[in-house]
């Protein structure tokens, strides 16, 4: 009987925040890879916010997942068969395999990976996309200097976690936002953030701007956007003069997805943002990693002996076995995941 594995393809369209049935776990037998393909038994699957955006039917810079199609995910795991000469049977290897238990991809979409190398969820985490997100926006777009001070949110997350520790080890005071008191005590005494607010211990983007505002006694040259909302609104007002705001993520509106993760009702907002960027000659710029892979290689240069040598820390949080990935993904876009969220499916 030919292998048979298991993956799990978008079912309907969430209406605002995504549920459990959306998605539906599907059997069937595996592929058999092609010519120049590569059959891969995926260990491990990362899950991203940016997953919740593949789930609407707009226009994005990626195509959203088709009803009934895969949903999509970065996998790590090892060739069981090979038709390439660039991969053999045993080998491990990192590539866009879903949300599944097997991946069949074209021998140049996977990146071999050397498990003597340190644990191979590294790649969907500290030293792949996200780690790599967190030091590009922080150092190319962000542009730290000594002595300035870092905000960012999701601050013990892969992306906000990186870059806080780039932005320690470059000689800025990084302060952390973070949801709960324990995630906070993390991103201090795990990440070395300087100080943590807690987002979830204020109603008001006043309130919570109050505690940044303490936090933040020289003000803020950086503000890594990793969320929007009501974090955004409480920073804004604290930028100093030729500030930079690196815009990576907007979690806080992922479930408006129908909007385009927008909020398009409320007070206009719109000219107090553009009197800010005006009066404080700030620098705001967008960012897709996938643009940027060019400086990959740079990275991993930089940022893997860094994360061997234990001078880069990074946490993971591995849930077991395919079927709970809905539910673990509904979660980590909710603050439920400590750290970088994988699937153990081995
Ligand atoms: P995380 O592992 O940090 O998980 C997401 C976290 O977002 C949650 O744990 C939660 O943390 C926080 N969060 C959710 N809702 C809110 C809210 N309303 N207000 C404040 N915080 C909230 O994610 P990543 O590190 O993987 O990603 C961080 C951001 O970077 C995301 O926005 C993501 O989309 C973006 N990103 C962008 C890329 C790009 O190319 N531009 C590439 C990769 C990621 P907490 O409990 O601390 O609030």
């Amino acid at each position: 009987m030919s292998e048979q594995m298991q993956r799990i393809t978008l079912a309907s369209r969430p209406d605002g925040a995504p549920e459990a049935g959306n998605f539906r776990l599907e059997t069937g037998p595996a592929p058999t890879p092609g010519d120049g393909e590569v059959l891969m038994r995926v260990h491990y699957m990362s899950l991203d916010p940016y997953m919740r955006g593949r789930m609407d039917d707009v226009k994005s810079y990626a195509a959203p997942v088709p009803i009934g199609g895969t949903m999509e995910a970065g996998t790590v795991g090892e060739v069981i068969a090979s038709n390439s000469p660039a991969f053999k049977p045993g080998d491990f290897a990192f590539g866009m395999g879903g949300w599944a238990t097997h991946a069949c991809l074209r021998a140049k979409e996977l990146r071999k990976l050397d498990p003597a190398h340190g644990p191979i969820t590294a790649a969907l985490g500290v030293l792949g996309m996200p780690g790599f997100t967190g030091w590009y926006g922080l150092t190319k777009l962000g542009r730290p200097k000594a002595g300035e001070t870092l905000v960012v949110a999701a601050a013990t997350g892969p992306v906000g976690s990186m870059a806080g520790q780039v932005a320690k080890a470059a000689g800025l005071r990084a302060v952390g936002i973070a949801g709960g008191a324990e995630k906070c005590a993390l991103a201090v005494e795990k990440f070395g953030f300087d100080a943590c607010i807690d987002h979830r211990a204020y109603d008001t983007a006043s309130d919570l701007r109050k505690a940044v505002a303490a936090a933040c006694p020289d003000g803020i040259d950086i503000y890594y956007e990793n969320v929007g909302g009501k974090v955004f609104e409480a920073v804004l007002p604290l930028m100093n003069t030729f500030s930079r705001i690196p815009v990576c993520g907007m979690i806080a509106g992922y479930n408006l997805g129908a909007l385009g993760g927008v909020e398009t009702s409320g007070p206009d907002r719109m000219p107090m943002l553009w009197r800010s960027i005006l009066v404080k000659q700030m620098s705001v710029t967008g960012f897709i990693i996938s643009n940027h892979y060019d400086l990959y290689p740079a990275f991993l240069a930089e940022i893997g002996p860094k994360v061997a040598s234990g001078e880069i820390a990074y946490l993971e949080d591995i849930a077991q076995g395919l079927e709970t990935a809905p539910a673990t993904f509904i979660s980590m876009l909710n603050g439920g995941n400590r750290g970088k969220q994988v699937v153990k499916l081995i």
